[in-house]
């Protein structure tokens, strides 16, 4: 069962050929085995759990389930979940119990569905390989020596190794994608403002967005059935209708035209990863795709413009983190200026620091119109290199991340480094694009590659149509690491 999609979880629950009770027992179980080695996730309550799945049992009795009923799903630990130790992978929230559900929690819990855990993320989702999280790495489930990516990586891992049926993500750079990508199951990000960021931490609020984490397209739009639709909680969540993102999944790609852009294809990609990336637009050709060459001209600037306003973002969201509300507070100080400095200096880690310096720098008064108002204005032009891309296309196809996962340890002293790897996801969350990272080959070391699928604004159901088609002629979806 903890390899079935997650319809035919559903199916097998509403045919009572399982209960919640066992299945998430199954896992729990997986969980205990596993997860000392795996670090995925960072608290688990087994009992809280174990009565969710009671009540999804006797609300399949009644018949009133709905798709995710009584289907255990791992949570993000940037979600607030009412009385769930809520970290954000970071030790000034160590000792925080929410209060409060996030929006996509109760969703969840509407839906029926159990949590299972909350997974371990780098510190405010800051990082791309899990080394910055307070709860120590997330080690990749293909080869432990190896990052699972970041800073869903604790999702990442816990969905590859089949400690969950599914689990939630978080993407302001890459996030969802990049750790999709190195672990080999499926990710989407979605248009910015379809998912509610209420009572998700923020690190970036223009760039946030929540999304599904997957073994396959077809759950990943289940998934987001139940966690997309307008809140009023949030005031950048769009009002539109309903949507059924399963509605298109069955449809043939003839026709469909795929925009390569030239600029991924360049200098920076890994060989390996450009020979599963062109095996995959083979077989889209096959499947009665069209490819056409576009150019993004200002994706370069990416990188550069992502690491100004994030951080700019980042510094004013994280103000709040001063020991005097909630959180980390330092244990000896003189005066309040004094206790804010050593709880501020002692709660959080380098990453998050380097983070915070730069942004109040880019911030500040004569800085401000040279990095942050500049960055503004190349944001606008990467989002208008999209529109243009896609007046000769319908999806934009590429490689999610230049590599393949690398070893723990690699890149820690290097952040420039470490920040190139989301050099082929930011300008998607600049320009505010659905996107998408589905597994398509092996690499070097025999490690997954992920393919990203760049959408038009709302486009989602389009593009799990494009993912689900490949994974229907192909079987890399249904690879899982020998555990
Ligand atoms: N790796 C990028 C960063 O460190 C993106 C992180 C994210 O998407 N949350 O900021």
């Amino acid at each position: 069962m903890i390899h079935s999609s997650l319809t035919q979880m559903g199916a097998a629950l509403r045919a009572k050929k399982i209960s919640s009770v066992e299945l998430t027992q199954t896992y729990l179980e997986r969980i205990a085995q596993l997860n000392p080695t795996l670090n995925a996730f960072i608290t688990l309550r087994p009992e809280t759990s174990l009565e969710q799945a009671r009540a999804a049992d006797e609300r399949l009795a009644a018949g009133s389930a709905e798709a995710l009923t009584g289907i255990p799903i791992a949570q993000k630990d940037i979600f607030c979940a009412q009385g769930w130790l809520t970290t954000c992978g970071s030790k000034m929230l160590h000792n925080f119990v929410s209060p409060y559900d996030a929006h996509v929690i109760s969703q969840f819990n509407k839906a029926g569905a159990i949590n299972l855990g909350k997974t371990n993320m780098d510190e405010f989702a800051m990082g791309s390989s899990n080394e910055t999280s307070h709860y120590g790495p997330v080690k990749n489930p293909w080869d432990t020596a190896r990052v699972p990516g970041g800073s869903s990586g604790g999702t990442a891992a816990a969905v590859a190794a089949r400690l969950c049926a599914a689990a939630t993500g978080t993407d302001t750079g890459g996030s969802i994608r990049q750790p999709a990508a190195l672990c080999g199951i499926s990710g989407l990000k979605p248009t910015y403002g379809v998912v509610s960021r209420y009572g998700m931490i923020a690190f970036a609020s223009s760039l946030d967005q929540a999304g599904p984490m997957g073994r396959n397209a077809e759950d990943l739009a289940l998934l987001l059935n139940t966690m997309a639709g307008f809140d009023e909680r949030d005031s950048t969540s769009l009002q539109r209708d309903k949507e059924d993102y399963t509605r298109d999944l069955n449809k043939p790609l003839t026709g469909l035209r795929i925009g390569l852009p030239k600029e991924f294809f360049a200098d920076g990609m890994g060989s390996d990863v450009a020979k599963a990336i062109d095996a995959a637009i083979g077989e889209y050709k096959k499947l009665g795709a069209t490819v056409v060459d576009i150019s993004l001209p200002n994706s370069k600037l990416s990188v550069p413009v992502y690491y100004v306003l994030a951080p700019a973002e980042a510094s004013s969201n994280l103000s709040r983190f001063d020991g005097v509300r909630y959180g980390y507070r330092a244990p000896d100080y003189t005066d309040l200026a004094d206790m804010y400095e050593k709880s501020r200096a002692q709660g959080f880690g380098a990453e998050v620091k380097r983070r915070i310096m730069i942004g109040t720098y880019v911030l500040s008064h004569g800085y401000y119109d040279a990095y942050y108002l500049q960055a503004q204005k190349i944001r606008r032009l990467i989002a208008q290199d999209f529109t243009e891309a896609y007046k000769q296309c319908d999806v934009i196809m590429g490689p999610t991340s230049p590599s393949t996962a690398f070893k723990l340890g690699e890149k820690g002293d290097d952040p420039v480094q470490m920040y190139l790897s989301d050099i082929y996801t930011i300008a998607v969350n600049l320009a505010g694009l659905p996107g998408m990272s589905i597994p398509c080959g092996f690499g070097a070391n025999d490690m997954p590659v992920g393919l990203q699928i760049i959408g038009n604004y709302f486009d989602e159901a389009r593009m799990l149509n494009v993912a689900h088609q490949f994974q229907q002629a192909t079987d890399w979806h249904s690879r899982a690491p020998q555990l």
